[in-house]
């Protein structure tokens, strides 16, 4: 059974009843949906049209057999949802991570679709995932893997329908694979089923550092809102992939002191400020910031509890909690990773106004900006210059900051309530003007 219909609040008319969908059942997807009943109160969305805007209107579950390297054939789990289809084709990032669910890519569909809307983007949100550590699958499994995988989903995917991006675990690498595997089957080039892929393949110039750029630059901009110096500022990473590492070395170049960072090995601590040039090198070499020399050794929640000026979560979802948000040292914590705080934190971070909070939603969105740049490229075939795409980038970021700011402040509401308000209600009054079919 996918879901159920329970008594929800009565109107007018009568009873009226609230459908429930369990198969999405997961503490990310309670988390987001927890989220979204917030807004929906906020903004007065009638209880019979809510499950309606939640409730992910697609979801593709696959099983992907491959053949390991020593001759083994390995079953792994596959997913893609795609939110909402009200205003375009679905867009979002494709995740390799041991832990990934079908819940959890829904509750990162569903960000997806309020991200797109606060920014303008003509898209509803997706993702997808594949439950497998990627870190113990040599190259030729990855490929067979992704291959099968973007296989599997041919009939649930298009450039007008769904295009997908990287995400934790994937890179342009796993992008150029899936390309190739689309257009094979196409029988024609389809640069514009991916984003987030080599320039050399139709990539967007400044792709890569989208994120972590368009995080630095929010950073900035809150830092002139609470009265921060760049130069007298320190930061903290938790996170130092594909978005927090370009976010540490956007910052440094602000004049910020990155005083520690983690990944998933572990993190380091230099409260003299490290040196990110020679951090980037050692990263290069080793694969990890653990063991960089000029650093001691923190524990993640060490790091996450650091006093510091800006903390930047830029790993996976739920890690500020209610067990250690009453003890965040930060007066700007900017959400690289999607859903790093949870509802429970937030409330206790609501009664802390001085932590600004730059909402997951706006802090990482330059991603998805910088990929509706390069699926708009790949549509005409022409392409833009960097300085051009980032230009166009800080503007939008610019002026989503400026509403959301401008919202929370005008209705003396949190920073996460504005930007999830904004781009739910473009959604709530996109699926009213198109009606219900039939
Ligand atoms: P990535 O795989 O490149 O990097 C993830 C990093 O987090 C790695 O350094 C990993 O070691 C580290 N990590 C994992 N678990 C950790 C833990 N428990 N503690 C500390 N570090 C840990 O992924 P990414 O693309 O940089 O994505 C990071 C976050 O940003 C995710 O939440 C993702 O959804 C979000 N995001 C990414 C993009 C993008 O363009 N890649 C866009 C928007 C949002």
């Amino acid at each position: 059974m996918l879901g159920r219909w329970s008594a929800g609040l009565p109107r007018s008319s009568g009873k009226c009843y609230v459908f429930e969908m369990d198969v999405y059942d997961h503490p990310t997807f309670a988390m987001a949906c927890q989220q979204f009943e917030r807004v929906a109160d906020r903004l007065d969305v009638p209880h019979h049209q809510r499950a309606r805007i939640k409730y992910p209107k697609r979801s593709m579950t696959v099983s992907l057999p491959i053949q390991r390297d020593n001759g083994d054939v390995e079953v792994f789990a596959g997913y893609r949802v795609q939110h909402h289809l009200t205003l375009g084709a679905t867009k979002g990032g494709l995740r390799y991570h041991p832990e990934v669910t079908l819940g959890e890519v829904a509750a990162l569909a569903m960000w997806m679709s309020w991200k797109c809307a606060l920014t303008g983007l003509p898209y509803g949100g997706a993702k997808g995932g594949v439950a497998c550590d990627p870190r113990k699958l040599s190259v030729t499994e990855l490929e067979r893997l992704t291959r099968r995988y973007t296989q599997e989903m041919i009939p649930f995917i298009g450039p007008q329908v769904d295009i997908m991006a990287p995400d934790v675990g994937t890179n342009e690498q796993t992008m150029a694979w899936m390309m190739d595997t689309y257009s094979m089957q196409m029988g024609h080039t389809v640069p514009s089923i991916v984003t987030g892929k080599p320039v050399a393949l139709g990539g967007s110039l400044g792709r890569r550092e989208s994120t972590g750029k368009g995080v630095a630059y929010l950073i900035n901009r809150a830092m002139d809102t609470v009265g921060i110096r760049a130069s007298n500022a320190t930061a903290v990473i938790q996170g130092f992939g594909n978005v927090g590492a370009v976010a540490t070395y956007a910052l440094a170049n602000y004049g910020l002191k990155i005083i520690a960072v983690s990944d998933v090995n572990g993190g380091i601590i230099n409260r003299s400020g490290l040196d990110t040039w020679k951090l980037n090198q050692f990263v290069a070499k080793s694969g990890t910031v653990v063991g960089f020399p000029e650093a001691e050794p923190i524990t993640n929640e060490q790091l996450l509890t650091t006093p510091c000026d800006v903390l930047v979560p830029a790993a996976l979802e739920r890690q500020i909690t209610q067990k250690n948000a009453g003890r965040i040292q930060c007066r700007i914590l900017a959400e690289a990773a999607n859903g790093p705080t949870t509802p429970e934190a937030d409330v206790i971070l609501e009664q802390r106004p001085e932590t600004f909070i730059i909402p997951d939603i706006l802090c990482n969105a330059g991603g998805v900006i910088v990929s509706y740049f390069e699926w708009v490229q790949d549509l005409q075939s022409f392409f833009w210059s960097e300085s051009e795409v980032l230009d166009k980038l800080n503007r939008i970021l610019e002026g989503a900051f400026i509403q959301t700011l401008t919202l929370s402040r005008k209705e003396n509401i949190p920073m996460r309530l504005a930007a999830l308000s904004l781009g739910v209600k473009r959604v709530v009054e996109a699926k009213a003007l198109r009606g219900l079919y039939p």
